[in-house]
């Protein structure tokens, strides 16, 4: 089978575990042939760069999630941009973006919170467009502050993926008016997804990419357990049933929208 690619996954959980050959030797037999570890803060960048320095088939990114900034993220962003003068650099900036799921319960609290999250999002945008290079982002209950922050900052939209698209089309049609991505994770397997499924149709196989966002999200039918890359086949074979063509054309399609998009050789 042509080899599929894990676009969005947290490899530093098995690093730190001390699991990580294990998880990518699974990730491999699985048919997974390439992934591309998201950075989420300041303390996983340098772990990913040594991976990806380290394992041929890992690429990755680096970025400030939504809910990791922190007072004192402008000294964080202020880094980002070194990366690139390194030989072995990220291949996308982020993950940013917005996060509605896990502000604070006081209301004058997480109006604060949620600023602060609009201005580092919005500074990131920033790099990203001078850099010129792929931009993931994280939307969670702010799907429309993302698309205008977007909007605002000038970035290239053909370089911009909105990754777990956990929305409909209706969104979709958004993104794809304005020429970017949706990637999608295991929440795409689940049966209450429909609209979910209607998006990633929607968008077509000529534009899809999908993703494990492990150790989150397992696909069905391992939903509820830690989630790991080798659990993309799962997603995978689902999704070419969704899609009515083979595994076989489902894995061509969407490993080389993956390598178009991240620029991976
Ligand atoms: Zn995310
Ligand atoms: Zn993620």
């Amino acid at each position: 089978m042509a080899g599929i690619v894990d676009t969005h996954t947290h490899l530093v959980v098995f690093h730190r575990k001390g699991v990580l050959d294990e998880t990518l030797a699974a990730a491999a037999e699985a048919g997974v042939e390439r992934l591309v570890t998201v950075g989420t803060d300041t303390d996983d960048w340098d772990v990913y760069a040594e991976m990806a320095g380290k394992y041929p088939q890992v690429d990755y990114t680096v970025g400030i999630h939504p809910c990791s900034v922190e007072d004192g993220w402008e000294a964080a962003c202020g880094k980002i941009e070194d990366y690139w003068a390194r030989e072995l650099k990220p291949v996308a900036l982020g993950e940013i973006g917005l996060d509605r799921f896990h502000l604070p319960k006081d209301e004058a609290e997480a109006k604060v919170v949620f600023e602060r999250q609009v201005a580092a999002c919005e500074a990131q945008l920033e790099i990203a467009k001078r850099l010129d290079v792929p931009v993931v982002i994280h939307s969670r209950g702010a799907f429309e502050e993302c698309v205008e922050s977007i909007d605002r900052s000038g970035v290239d939209w053909s370089k911009v993926v909105f990754h777990c698209f956990s929305e409909g089309p209706g969104e979709m049609k958004q993104l794809l008016d304005r020429g970017g991505f949706g990637s999608f994770t295991g929440v795409i397997t689940f049966k209450n997804a429909e609209s979910v499924r209607e998006a990633a149709k929607l968008q077509g196989l000529n534009r899809l990419m999908i993703e494990t966002d492990a150790p989150y999200l397992a696909p069905m039918p391992k939903r509820g357990k830690p989630n790991e890359p080798s659990y993309l086949a799962h997603t995978a074979a689902y999704c070419a049933e969704v899609f009515g063509v083979s595994l076989e054309e489902f894995a061509a399609r969407t490993t080389a929208n993956a390598k178009a998009f991240y620029g991976l050789d």
